[in-house]
């Protein structure tokens, strides 16, 4: 087989297959003043009302806080939208320099130096010219229309300048001023005055506490990163928002260095304006985008956030996301970094999951795993294994030993290409990871080709992976591999495992615009992105939940911390069974209870104040008559709390326990969580988060993904047990949450005891606090 082959495919369709021509959708010039189709202005805010506006009060609220300015009159219409910032056709840069050691002198350095094509309006009061261009001593003084000014003022000059844009009509301004709301009320109270001055004029704000925009796409740099020092940066389909400025532009340096080509990236610090959502938005209509990457640290409008991820998706476009705050230190970096709060890791990325987006803990792995969505093709579906192909036995042992730990498997070869590797090896190695090493007549790179071909044919087998180590003829070999790639049509991850020796092979790579990776561990955190984007993908798309007929809140709700006999019912009110049961308070009603009940019955002691009843002797179970219902009472009443009465119920019957519990997520809004329940919750861990409301599909979904889940279903020859009441339960507690809203501090029934197949379930315990 020829080396090298072209395989028709041009330069322009990198890998022939009809992706987007990548152009700019709004460049310098294009678009008059006004709102564009793009919908990032301000009436997009209160996004299309979908599965997550249906919940409780959100609903029909304005869910974008305004701050400050709730009492002020209606904003005018913005002067130019999203796309225009992006693509502004002229640009002013308060404070100016010819000093590229200060941050005016860098942003108009890199203007120039990248090409900017607008107009260029130098802002310096004490000097006629900068850069050869003629400077004016004030953005009053420079010809309009001025489409963004970008300001890298001190602090304490911020407003001023802000007001003089507001006044003079510019269109936006990109703030990269920092020490606002990120560093406390002082700084907070000037951004509030920036934004309302900004808004009373229609005056867009991109920051404050940014690093600006780099619009690759159109050469417009705004920006003082200093990841804009190299010679140029490749333009591609990778899109960027990054609440850090300055992890932006090391993802884009870190990117350069792969080759990796962007689109538009957009550092939206403090969000005092224009805020995360709506650069995401741009992006899903931007054509010159192909993959968005997200860094989040809080969301400022959680509302449009999952509406928005739908709809990436139903663009075709893969949405990568890392969210700060994944351990509790990172959640306390992350609240004093940009002046906001982050929500619970868990919750977010179950609404990632359940939107189909992809959530890595690395923002390295995004950008490399952006990339490849970027320029390979894509898996052909989730759940196919990999093949791992080399020539040294070391490197593919090793690759395919770390594969587990990415919840990554080997692929189970067809018979087909089984049949193609014995053209080229004996019997006993036609098996994964393949070592090329073991070919009859060593290496070639005609036996490679037939062999990775096969495997890119293979149904099982949804990429190769091949881990070159340093041997002769590395240089052609990585050659080979693109034209492979694309005439298969899936996903080749070439490792260059070895140092600069390895130089050559890589500039191979370069050269036919392929991605590589320099140690094992990158390409397999990329592969296992490339399969969460084939879930995220495959996941059908479901008509949103369909409400329980029947369901409503009582009346008056109680608050604060519930007795158990006070959530059970309020869950009762929602059809979820729970136990027979009446409170007492003499032993005599106790028994009287009982009786009524019908023996056996548990007693409890009632105390708002404790949260684990059995850890201090609270829980009296299988009391078998009167007798033993009065011994109970009376060791009750013993206990070291002072209690409300007891609460007399039904011995029920179960062969497992489960937790099914709800909780309002600050800025996220309502989450039902499932798990092996009982007292070794907490030990056990074993739990699934999504957002409420749910379809039954979702709650039966969250089951089967439980560490239990086999025992539930009947494992082992026991019987299986009513799981279809239990997504039941689940489903109407998930309309409970969404109903109570933000009122649900949080709820758990723990546990619910599940029943054989037909029999139900039931919930023995509750509790729940409610604001
Ligand atoms: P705690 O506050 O300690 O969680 P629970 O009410 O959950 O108290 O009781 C502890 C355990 O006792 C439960 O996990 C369950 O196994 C059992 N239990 C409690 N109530 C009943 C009941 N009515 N029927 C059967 N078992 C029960
Ligand atoms: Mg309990």
């Amino acid at each position: 087989m020829a080396k090298n082959a072209p395989h028709g495919a041009t330069a322009g369709d990198r890998w022939g297959l009809g992706r987007a021509i990548r152009q700019a959708d709004a460049g310098p010039g294009d678009a008059p003043h006004g709102r564009s189709a793009v919908g990032c202005g301000r009436g997009s805010r209160r996004g299309p009302p979908g599965r997550w506006a249906v919940a409780g009060p959100r609903h029909g609220v304005p869910s974008f806080p305004r701050g400050n300015d709730q009492a002020m009159p209606p904003s005018p219409p913005d002067r130019i939208p999203l796309a225009r910032i992006v693509s502004p056709r002229s640009v002013a840069v308060i404070g100016a320099s010819d000093d590229v050691g200060k941050f005016g002198g860098r942003v108009i350095h890199y203007l120039i130096k990248h090409g900017y094509g607008g107009r260029l309006l130098p802002i310096n009061p004490n000097r006629p010219a900068i850069r050869g261009l003629p400077a004016f001593p004030g953005i009053a003084a420079a010809p309009g229309p001025v489409d963004v000014a970008i300001l890298a003022v001190p602090v304490g000059l911020l407003l001023r300048e802000i007001e003089a844009c507001a006044e003079a009509g510019v269109g936006a301004c990109i703030v990269i001023t920092g020490k606002l709301a990120d560093a406390g009320a002082e700084g907070a109270a000037i951004e509030a005055r920036a934004v309302a001055a900004a808004r009373a004029a229609g005056m867009r704000l991109v920051g404050p506490n940014c690093l600006g925009i780099f619009n690759v796409t159109d050469g417009a740099m705004l920006s003082s990163s200093l990841a804009l020092e190299v010679e140029t940066v490749r333009a591609g389909g990778i899109g960027m928002v990054s609440q850090s400025g300055a992890l932006m532009g090391t993802l884009v340096s870190l990117g350069h260095r792969h080759d990796a080509g962007f689109s538009r990236c957009v550092s939206v610090g403090n969000q005092a304006d224009l805020e995360l959502c709506d650069v995401l938005e741009f992006l899903i209509e931007d054509a010159a985008t192909s993959v968005i990457t997200l860094y989040v640290e809080g969301l400022k409008d959680p509302a449009r956030f999952a509406p928005l991820l739908l709809r990436a998706r139903a663009a075709g476009k893969p949405v990568l996301c890392v969210k700060a705050g994944r351990s509790e230190a990172g959640a306390q970096a992350a609240r004093s970094h940009t002046a906001s709060l982050a929500g619970s890791h868990a919750a977010f990325a179950a609404l990632c999951r359940d939107a189909g987006a992809v959530l890595l803990d690395d923002p390295a792995a995004m950008v490399l795993a952006a990339d490849a969505l970027d320029r390979l093709p894509r898996l052909p579906r989730a759940g196919m294994g990999v093949a791992v192909v080399a020539s040294s036995g070391g490197s593919t042992v090793t690759t395919t030993d770390m594969l587990a730990d990415y919840g990554l498997r080997l692929g189970e070869m067809g018979a087909a290409t089984r049949a193609e590797l014995r053209r080229w090896m004996p019997e006993s190695h036609v098996h994964l990871p393949l070592d090329t090493g073991s070919f009859n007549d060593g290496t070639s790179e005609d036996g490679l080709a037939a062999c990775i071909g096969a495997f890119l044919r293979d149904d099982d087998i949804g990429s190769v992976i091949v881990p070159m180590t340093t041997q002769p003829a590395m240089a052609a070999r990585a050659a080979m591999l693109p034209p492979l790639a694309r005439e298969g049509g899936r996903p080749l991850l070439y490792v260059m495992m070895a140092g600069e020796v390895g130089d050559a092979a890589r500039a191979r790579l370069r050269a036919a615009e392929f991605p590589f990776y320099d140690h094992a561990a990158q390409a397999l955190a990329v592969q296992r992105a490339l399969e969460q984007e084939a879930q995220g993908r495959g996941r059908a798309v479901l008509p949103p939940p369909a409400r329980p007929p029947g369901l409503a809140l009582p009346a008056a709700l109680p608050q604060g911390a519930l007795t158990e006999a006070e959530a059970k019912r309020l869950v009762a009110a929602f059809g979820i069974p729970v136990t027979r049961e009446a409170l007492a308070t003499t032993a005599g009603d106790a028994v009287a209870a009982a009786e009524a009940i019908g023996f056996p019955v548990a007693m409890k002691g009632v105390s708002r104040a404790v949260v684990h009843k059995s850890d201090l002797g609270l829980v009296k179970l299988n009391l078998a008559d009167a007798d033993a219902v009065r011994a109970a009472h009376a060791a009750l009443l013993a206990a070291p709390v002072p209690l409300e009465g007891v609460l007399v119920q039904e011995m029920a019957r179960g062969a497992a326990e489960l937790i099914l519990g709800a909780r309002h997520e600050p800025g996220l809004g309502p989450f039902v969580l499932v798990g092996s329940g009982g007292i070794w919750v907490e030990v056990l861990r074993d739990v699934q988060l999504a957002p409420a409301p749910l379809r039954p599909e979702d709650a039966r979904a969250m089951l089967r993904r439980l560490a239990i889940w086999p025992v539930l279903a009947g494992a082992r020859g026991r019987p299986a047990l009513d799981t279809e009441a239990a997504a039941e339960a689940l489903v109407r507690l998930s309309w409970l949450a969404a109903d109570l809203g933000e009122r649900l501090v949080e709820l758990d029934l723990n546990p619910i005891l599940l029943r054989a197949a037909g029999e139900g379930c039931i919930a023995v315990d509750g509790r729940a606090t409610l604001a």
